[in-house]
């Protein structure tokens, strides 16, 4: 064979065994790149969320597709955007954005995409939830029946909250949301109760001080933290409550309850007006963009508590905004309060007088929680909040120094024991029993004969008392109700405490 006929005969066979096979490869070129937002060309099949690779110099980096347009796909990055050039390759992968989820997350800090951030090793999830998801329909819901017991005594008596119902915790800077926050988680020790905390735009050092704070209280045992810190890019931001949601939904799946807390909501509003601005979306109200209702919507209606032929679990949100100067009317709180099953509200006024936490009774309301609160709580709790309006509205008179007939001076001086109760310091969660204890005491008169000033020393001296004869207290946490033999025992505990507390 000639070396002619050879190279032909060589031709033919490869040409024979040649099979044409027809990848599909969507590929787009950046056409511009700036502040973390590409504005992407050629991918015209791209969904909403779906994950494109950026193919840089410097490795690949991924990104998340936000405006689908006509000709073009506007992207947030998600890692290092500086490394990306216009005229870089983008892959689209047909795959949402996803974030591991699993038991390997409980006790863990991690970013808004799951990598953790703790220094403690990897992370060996089995399983990927979607960030977006569509909120359990009506069908599979029930209606809240059982509650979270915060441990801080204003909110379980007068602002009751239910588990898979979502309840803002609303006030200006510095005024202690995050404190009732981190102490609800704290509460939840033994309570059959998963956390996740999604720390969104706060300085780093603050939330290291957070999990030390819940390390020291065994609380990290159920809790996940997801940090997107104040040095984080507006496309992290943006996702962390979505991502710490889909945490959730994996214990919800498995029929558990979770609380879920968003430290704050404020400025992941923000976070999504610059991305929204970048992405060149029209500026509306506050320049905020007009689906900024549907950013904290869609999030918070996937709080739920589901009915138990679908498992019986909930998620129960407590969202936190910042308000600025007490204005309830701007922009954002007003659409998360109107989002949101009741709120929280906390005031200056009563934080500088001492009056901590600095809960408002009068502008707080739950509008679901007090269906799931114990009957002992329940009991005490309508005339709680009664006692407290009416001093409210009788100091505002007493001001005027007029003479007070015996009843209404009576009222107020009920009154200030109250407010004395309902003081409370940072990182003391009370158990229920105790605090059904204290009001039950205060409203039959038991304390009408303790100074105002000691009523705090009589108090934490009470609860020492009661750990050592815990009887009544055992009795409250099993039974749940007030019986009359309950009522007596702790008229009993009540004299002989009184008797030991004047030998001192
Ligand atoms: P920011 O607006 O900065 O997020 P915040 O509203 O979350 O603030 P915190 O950080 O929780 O407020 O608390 C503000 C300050 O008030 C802290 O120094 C905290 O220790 C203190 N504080 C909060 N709650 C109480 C309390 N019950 N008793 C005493 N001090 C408290
Ligand atoms: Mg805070």
């Amino acid at each position: 064979m000639s070396t002619k006929d050879f190279i032909i005969e060589q031709l033919k066979t490869e040409i024979s065994g040649f099979k044409a096979e027809i990848s599909e490869k969507s590929v787009g070129r950046v056409l511009k790149i700036s502040d973390g937002i590409a504005l992407v060309s050629g991918l015209s099949e791209a969904m909403m969320s779906e994950i494109l690779i950026f193919k840089t110099a410097h490795g690949d980096v991924s990104g998340v597709a936000l405006n689908l347009e006509e000709n073009l796909v506007g992207a947030i990055i998600l890692g290092e955007f500086t490394h990306i050039k216009e005229g870089d390759e983008v892959l689209a992968t047909k795959r949402i954005l996803e974030v591991p989820v699993g038991e390997a997350l409980v006790g863990r800090v991690v970013d808004p995409l799951g990598e953790p951030v703790d220094g403690k090793g990897k992370i060996e999830a089995s399983k990927f939830y979607p960030v977006e998801k569509i909120a359990p329909g009506v069908i599979t819901r029930a209606s809240v029946n059982q509650p979270v017991q915060t441990g801080i005594k204003s909110i379980d008596a007068m602002i009751p909250i239910g588990r898979g119902q979502r309840e803002l915790i609303i006030g200006d800077r510095q005024l202690g949301k995050t404190a009732i926050a981190i102490d609800t988680i704290i509460n939840q020790k033994g309570q059959n109760m998963k956390c996740v905390y999604v720390a969104i735009g706060q300085k780093e050092s603050k939330i290291a001080g957070i999990v030390a704070k819940l390390e020291e209280a065994g609380a990290m045992e159920y809790t996940t933290i997801v940090l997107a810190g104040a040095s984080s890019p507006a496309s992290l931001l943006y996702i962390a409550p979505y991502a710490g949601c889909a945490m959730a939904e994996y214990f919800l799946d498995k029929g558990e309850d979770v609380l879920i807390v968003y430290d704050d909501l404020s400025k992941h509003a923000v976070s999504y007006r610059e991305i929204s601005l970048l992405l060149r979306r029209p500026p509306g109200r506050e320049a905020y963009p007009g689906d900024v209702f549907y950013l904290h919507s869609r999030l918070l209606e996937r709080a739920c508590k589901l009915n138990s032929d679908f498992g019986g679990g909930s998620i129960t949100a407590l969202p936190i905004i910042e308000t600025q100067a007490g204005d309830l009317s701007a922009y954002i709180p007003t659409n998360v309060i109107s989002i949101t099953d009741g709120q929280i509200f906390l005031e200056p006024e009563l934080f500088y007088k001492g009056n901590r936490p600095a809960v408002n009774a009068g502008l707080s309301v739950s509008r679901v929680g007090s269906s799931a609160q114990i009957k002992a709580m329940k009991k005490v709790a309508g005339k709680m909040r009664l006692e407290a309006a009416q001093y409210r509205e009788l100091a505002g008179f007493a001001q005027f120094g007029s003479d007070l007939d015996e009843d209404t001076r009576k009222k107020l001086e009920r009154g200030k024991r109250l407010y004395e109760i309902l003081k409370q310091d940072q990182y003391q969660p009370l158990a229920v029993a105790k605090q059904v204890l204290i009001y039950w005491s205060l409203l039959g008169g038991h304390l009408d004969d303790i100074a105002v000033e000691d009523i705090r020393t009589f108090e934490a001296g009470l609860y020492k008392y009661a750990d050592t004869n815990d009887e009544v207290l055992k009795l409250i946490t099993e039974k749940k109700e007030l019986s009359e033999e309950i009522e007596e025992k702790m008229k009993t505990l009540l004299n002989d405490y009184k008797l030991v507390y004047g030998q001192n």
